[in-house]
């Protein structure tokens, strides 16, 4: 059973098959086909009474398992906002894998603990966050927004006197939630799991672009939290974070910003203008696996005051020992934890300030050459394309939805829908690190015949 060599090789032949899989990844198509897919029942079955050889286990994985993936990490998926993984974060990733490092607790791990340390303190010099933060490495955006809104929350009602994780909500003075037409529903799915209540928040109207317009802000008082996004999911659009900051500090309420992949523009020379005034808020949420290009998952939380985070996140057993440190798990909704600081340190040592910035300007060169290809060729871009998202629409709804279809089935590349105002339309993202201006050039000939044969389909000659 314990044999060390067997272990060597099975790693080998796991790393073989691993590079083997994404050096074919752009020459299949993105989307898994329905036999890849029918070919997961290989994996199913009754639970096994007997034990498999781990390398049986392997080439199961291997040879049912890849070919019905989703080809997320190829240089050619623009859906959602789904980065790649960075070379040095996979090797990062498997090296930590090995380690096997529970970074809840420093006693757990000392090292992983000094490890989030550096990154975060080189985070907050990258996205521009006070030197005071806290900060927390969790699974994502959503679980970011929910650790720094759990920190508005004890923030807000503590000033009143009220003590929320030792009395809850019952009989609490009432918060006010603000938040855009437009918010991201990861923000509304963690205020309703603080119990804040996702149908009582205010919704402020929002421009042509999706911004929030401050001019609308209802009162806002000391009893008042304030969701602002650096990066709409569907135009890229940034709320005007300046205004709403400004407003906000008048009377003490607490201002969020959920940066999922906005807030990297901090990164960049040419983009940081769209965040003027995120530094001014009081919490941030942002991805390391969309732009970062990290492996799956990771996500960042930053609180301005470090001890309304902690106060939120605390817990404490006599088992659990603590150090004079910074204690991981006093930041996170998690206790035991993997270490995501490994990946993200790789990342940042990798690339260097210049190499993310180069990255992120990248993606927002390669959305605007997709428009002004999509554009000229006679179809309608609907947003400013101010960041790395393009909106299209084609002739009509159908001929959208068909060349979305068409697009899909083709394999080349892969764009999902959305809604836009009152049309429906195709939603393009980058964030990889692989894609090339060849790539989407290869991209856009696949759009533009996939729509040219849709419009025969939909309007039969
Ligand atoms: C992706 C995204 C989220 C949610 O992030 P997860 O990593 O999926 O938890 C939140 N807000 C915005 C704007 C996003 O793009």
């Amino acid at each position: 059973m314990h044999d060390p060599d067997a272990n060597v090789s099975l790693l080998i032949e796991a790393a073989e098959r691993a590079s083997a899989y994404l050096s074919m990844i752009d020459a299949r198509a993105v989307a898994p086909t329905a036999e890849a897919l029918s070919r997961m029942d290989e994996m199913g079955g009754p639970l096994p009474d007997h034990s498999t050889s781990a390398v049986e286990v392997l080439r199961l994985l291997d040879e049912v398992g890849s070919p019905a993936t989703t080809a997320t990490t190829g240089s050619r998926y623009f859906g959602l906002v789904i980065g790649g993984a960075l070379p040095a974060t996979l090797a990062a990733n498997w090296l930590a894998a090995a380690w096997d490092q529970n970074v809840g607790v420093r006693v757990g791990s000392e090292m992983g603990a000094r490890l989030e340390e550096i990154v975060l303190r080189w985070l907050s010099d990258l996205l521009r966050i006070p030197n005071c933060a806290g900060g927390a490495f969790v699974t994502g955006a959503t679980m970011g927004n929910f650790t720094a809104l759990a920190a508005a929350r004890h923030s807000l009602l503590a000033r009143q006197g009220w003590d929320v994780e030792g009395q809850g909500l019952f009989g609490a003075p009432e918060l006010k939630l603000v938040v855009g037409e437009h918010v991201h529903v990861s923000v509304l799915k963690a205020i309703s799991m603080l119990g804040l209540g996702r149908d009582r928040v205010i919704r402020v109207p929002a421009d042509d672009q999706g911004r929030m317009i401050a001019e609308r802000l209802p009162p806002l008082n000391e009893r008042t939290i304030i969701c602002i996004q650096a990066g709409n999911v569907n135009s890229g659009a940034f709320d005007p974070a300046e205004a709403v900051c400004a407003a906000a500090a008048d009377v003490g309420a607490w201002v969020h910003v959920d940066g999922a992949f906005g807030l990297w523009a901090q990164a960049t020379e040419k983009y940081s203008y769209l965040c003027r005034g995120l530094s001014q808020a009081d919490s941030w949420a942002t991805d390391a696996h969309k732009w970062l290009n990290v492996p799956y998952d990771s996500g960042i939380c930053f609180v301005r005051d470090e001890s309304s985070m902690r106060a939120a996140m605390t817990a404490t057993a006599s088992y659990l020992v603590t150090s004079d440190g910074r204690e991981p798990f006093h930041y996170t909704p998690e206790m035991s934890r993997r270490s995501r600081a490994t990946e993200i340190w790789a990342a940042l040592r990798s690339l260097g300030r210049s190499g993310i910035s180069e990255m992120i300007d990248r993606s927002c060169r390669q959305a605007s050459h997709m428009a002004t290809a999509l554009a000229r060729a006679g179809y309608a871009v609907l947003n400013d394309v101010v960041l790395n998202q393009v909106l299209v629409a084609f002739d009509d709804d159908e001929h959208t939805r068909q060349t979305i279809a068409a697009v899909q089935n083709n394999g080349t590349c892969w764009c999902g829908g959305t809604t836009w105002g009152s049309r429906f339309t195709m939603r393009i993202s980058f964030s990889s690190w692989r894609t090339t201006m060849e790539d989407v050039d290869l991209s856009i000939a696949a759009i533009l015949t996939a729509a040219e044969e849709s419009r025969a389909t939909v309007r039969p000659v």
